[in-house]
């Protein structure tokens, strides 16, 4: 008897961005459906392969995807949208694209990460994505109605079994539970409870379940994440049916069931009463729910033990775990212990060999998806073997924590000196906001209403060719930072020509608005290959925080002060705040994030200061990423916003009354944690309302918002251009709740997406309609 070493799903996307490759040269009518479905063959046969060399006893199938796991879902149970066309009896391809992606022409794709970062078809629109849990993955966001029906319309699960077994691999499905799935789904008919569907939805799964069973599957991992968050009335019975269902209906089946990113929590019974063979506990998240879990589970029930942190990119301690884990072996039985990652690792790096450039002492404290697969492999040696069998792996493992636990590069007394002497001094500006609105007003003498812009301009092929090019090498520093500076003075030059109050540079010389400060910050740092999916084709490279964080030396001030040198009018300094750069990166799991947090702070606020010394009378601090660091559970948010706001207070708080702190956010959702925006006590917050028509502006109103204001009055999403009427209306709306001397006039978000064909005149347009407002006073 021993213990299973298995793996919960594998990224999909190819060491070498092969799934991108080949989606978007299908979707470029460059190759048909044929070589594209190949291709995506080719890359599952590899990960098989590549998990069965390295040793893993239950390796995942159906964790591919062409697009999103969640859309494979409903291209299975046949929730087709009605404008994607008939449900046929089985979903084609077009017809799963068209759902996510819109099916004629799109608008540019903003930010990847962002919820706005959403694509507009001018033609069928695609269905609407959001964010995995508190990951950056995002899903396509099923639509179902009160008289949705559901039919077997994809055999993908089955048929991606059988194409393992071909291959002479025998594959633990994964499927999303069904629970999971209509709590994540939106429902169409206002008001009507998804759940609901339950009974219409189970007999599908049902015959999925019966053809893997068919087709030789023993074990299926069913993933019901809703188990790490706060559920509704009536899912713990939705579980008990569903299940129940199950265990009736495929008896020969053994059903894992899988929940990750959090403890089970309060839910733990509900999930410990289902009728299903294993449990999997996240132990990297939530370690402190095993003790509960082996007082409480039944000894016939498999523990599926996700130690390997499956969202994040740091070597294990593989001794320490070892220590936890052999008496849990001892207790329960091997044969009833798998040992596994503590989620899918879709949301790590593929491979740490293809890393050529990492500081080799960095490295070694690192393991991507191919190095977490051996780690798993050597506990499984070590619990049935013995830890001799495994010697030399656990010595190294050993060493590398020892290593990273007393690095210098790490560890900086400096840094720990500053954290030290941070006081509550630090974390509030000089003045209540009235005085410093006063003293900001007599300096600035600004228009009612006055017009800005949330800070990039357009990143037009010749930016990024320039850019890319200074990257090879091709082009030199001189002449790219020439480059630059005369793309930031035709955008000043233009912001002057058509009267916006306050300028920005337009950002050109950044790649992205958390990796030009993490490039610049010490105790970061970056792969080459580390990509992770973000949605569908668009991947990610998110910065590693490793270190102690601190700033060698200015990163904004010079392209500011060129920016600045050209005009008369005030220049906004544009920086990304600290949350943001926190909940974009991998993060250390050594100190607690909120640490972390507070050292970007620290020095992020010594580049707000080092601005304003500089002259600069007005600095924007980014927070697009404050509110996706939520915790899944109601009950941690408080926390989690007192020590964000906390971090976005230090940053801001060290300047003058009279110099304007702006923030920026592209939220779709500001009434639940309107009380920490107002903490946050910037001078100015510029927010998404377009869409919306205003209506995100009702926190704000109801909050009685003192601070001053930009609603967004331009959907920057989309290529349209607004024209004058609509934003002067916009503006006539958000005049009722908010007083005039509040309001400012600006686009939803950074303009870095679109073409200057859009920008140049809707911006024109926008400066009108705050001509127009200004003239209703
Ligand atoms: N200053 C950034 C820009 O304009 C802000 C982007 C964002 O918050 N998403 O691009
Ligand atoms: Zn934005």
């Amino acid at each position: 008897m021993s213990v299973t070493v298995t793996n919960l799903g594998f990224p999909r996307i190819g060491p070498r961005r092969e799934l991108k490759q080949a989606l978007e040269s299908y979707w470029a009518g460059k190759s048909d459906e044929k070589t594209l479905l190949e291709s995506a063959a080719a890359l599952r046969a590899t990960n098989w392969t590549k998990q069965r060399a390295a040793g893993i006893d239950h390796i995942p199938s159906n964790d591919f995807s062409l697009y999103d796991h969640v859309l494979d879902i409903c291209a299975m149970v046949g929730a087709i949208p009605s404008v994607y066309g008939q449900v046929q009896s089985k979903t084609s391809v077009d017809t799963y694209f068209a759902m996510a992606r819109g099916s004629q022409e799109y608008g540019t794709v903003e930010h990847p990460y962002l919820s706005c970062g959403h694509q507009h078809g001018l033609g069928v629109p695609a269905m609407e994505m959001t964010k995995w849990f508190d990951t950056n993955y995002h899903y396509m966001v099923p639509e179902l109605s009160s008289d949705q029906s559901f039919a077997l319309t994809s055999t993908k699960p089955v048929d991606e079994f059988k194409e393992a077994q071909a291959l002479g691999i025998k594959t633990r499905p994964v499927l999303l539970g069904p629970v999971t799935f209509l709590t994540l789904a939106k429902s169409k008919t206002e008001g009507f409870d998804t759940l609901k569907l339950l009974s219409a939805l189970i007999p599908v799964y049902v015959e999925v379940l019966r053809q893997l069973a068919e087709a030789g599957a023993e074990w299926v991992q069913i993933d019901e994440p809703c188990l790490a968050t706060d559920l509704g009335d009536g899912v713990a019975l939705a579980l008990q049916t569903a299940y129940g269902r199950f265990a009736e209906a495929v008896p020969q089946l053994r059903l894992l069931l899988t929940s990750y990113f959090g403890a089970y929590g309060d839910n733990l019974d509900a999930a410990l009463s289902l009728p299903v063979a294993g449990i999997h506990l996240d132990l990297a998240r939530a370690p402190e729910q095993l003790e509960t879990v082996l007082a409480k589970a039944p000894k016939s029930l498999t523990l599926s033990l996700g130690v390997i942190d499956g969202r994040n990119v740091w070597r294990a301690n593989l001794p320490a775990l070892l220590d936890k884990l052999e008496p849990v072996v001892a207790q329960r039985g091997a044969d009833k212990i798998f040992i596994a990652p503590s989620c899918s690792m879709l949301h790590v790096p593929i491979d740490l060999d293809a890393e050529t450039t990492l500081d080799p002492e960095v490295k070694n404290w690192m393991a991507f998806a191919a190095q977490k697969l051996g780690e798993l492999k050597t506990l499984g040696r070590a619990l049935n073997e013995g830890r001799d069998s495994v010697k030399a792996e656990l010595t190294e493992s050993m060493r590398a924590a020892a290593s990273r636990k007393s690095s210098q590069k790490i560890h900086n007394p400096a840094v720990a000196a500053r954290m030290a002497a941070v006081t509550k001094e630090m974390a509030s500006r000089k003045s209540p906001f009235a005085a410093r609105q006063k003293a900001q007003r007599d300096r600035l003498q600004l228009v009612a209403y006055p017009t800005t812009t949330i800070g990039s301009f357009p990143q037009t092929p010749e930016v990024r060719k320039a850019r890319a090019a200074n990257a090879k090498g091709a082009l030199g520093h001189a002449e790219y930072n020439d480059f630059l500076r005369k793309e930031t003075e035709a955008a000043v030059r233009w912001q002057e020509e058509i009267g916006i109050d306050v300028l920005v540079h337009g950002e050109f010389e950044r790649n992205d608005m958390v990796q030009y400060f993490g490039e610049q910050l010490d105790g970061f740092t970056f792969t080459k290959n580390g990509w992770v999916q973000s949605y569908g084709s668009r991947y990610v490279r998110p910065p590693i925080i490793f270190g102690d964080v601190t700033r060698p030396k200015p990163m904004t001030v010079e392209w500011w002060h060129y920016a600045q040198s050209l005009t008369k009018k005030p220049m906004k300094g544009m920086l990304t705040g600290p949350v943001t750069i926190l909940n974009w990166s991998f993060v250390r799991d050594d100190i607690p994030r909120s640490e972390t947090c507070r050292q970007i702070a620290l020095a992020i606020r010594d580049e707000v200061t080092d601005l304003e010394k500089a002259g600069a009378a007005m600095i924007q601090i980014d927070e697009a990423a404050l509110r996706e660091g939520l915790p899944l559970r109601r009950s941690e948010w408080q926390h989690y916003l007192d020590w964000a706001v906390d971090a976005f207070r230090i940053t801001a708080s060290g300047v003058d009354d009279a110099t304007q702190i702006h923030t920026h956010m592209c939220y779709s959702e500001f009434n639940d944690i309107i009380a920490a925006i107002g903490a946050m006590d910037a001078d100015v917050i510029s927010i998404e309302t377009s869409r919306s028509k205003m209506e995100l502006l009702d926190a704000f109103v109801d909050y009685r918002y003192p601070n001053e204001i930009g609603p967004g009055v331009y959907d920057i999403h989309s290529p349209r251009v607004p024209d004058v009427s609509e934003m002067v209306d916009l503006l006539q709306k958000a005049r009722k709740h908010l007083s005039p001397d509040q309001i400012w006039v600006n686009p939803d978000c950074g303009l870095k997406t679109r073409k200057w064909d859009e920008v140049r005149p809707a911006l024109v347009n926008m400066v009108a309609a705050a001509e127009q407002a200004r003239a209703k006073l």
